[in-house]
Parts: structure tokens; C-alpha cells; sequence
């Protein structure tokens, strides 16, 4: 999937930037805490087909 795809793709909820999981590619919403699926290099942004993320265990601690 191009970078530049993901520079105008935006959370469906919170309109908030996306970051791309390639691994499981998955788009992530930090804010939202949900995946959504990218099948076949199409990003399927739709809330019903997105995941829930685990909660994260802790805060990131300061740099
Ligand atoms: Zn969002």
C-alpha cells in the first residue's frame, strides 16, 4: 500500500489520522482504539468491520 494513500486516509469516527499496521494490515486509530482491515490493498473503512484493540496495558512512559 502507498504512503500516500494513508496521508489521505482518515479515522471514519474521529476524522484523526491513521497508522498502518503491515504486519496485520491493519489501519489503526489510536483514538478509537480500532483496526480496520486493508484486504487486498483496499482499506475497509467501516466501524462494523473494524476491531477492537486490546486496551493498552500502560502508558508509554516520558522520553
Ligand atoms: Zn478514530
Amino acid at each position: 500500500m502507498e504512503s500516500r494513500l494513508l496521508d489521505i486516509l482518515v479515522c471514519p469516527l474521529c476524522k484523526g489520522r491513521l497508522e498502518f499496521d503491515r504486519p496485520h494490515a491493519e489501519l489503526i486509530c489510536k483514538a478509537d482504539r480500532l483496526a480496520f482491515p486493508v484486504r487486498d490493498g483496499i482499506p475497509v473503512m467501516l466501524e462494523s468491520e473494524a476491531r477492537d484493540l486490546d486496551p493498552a496495558p500502560a502508558p508509554p512512559a516520558a522520553p
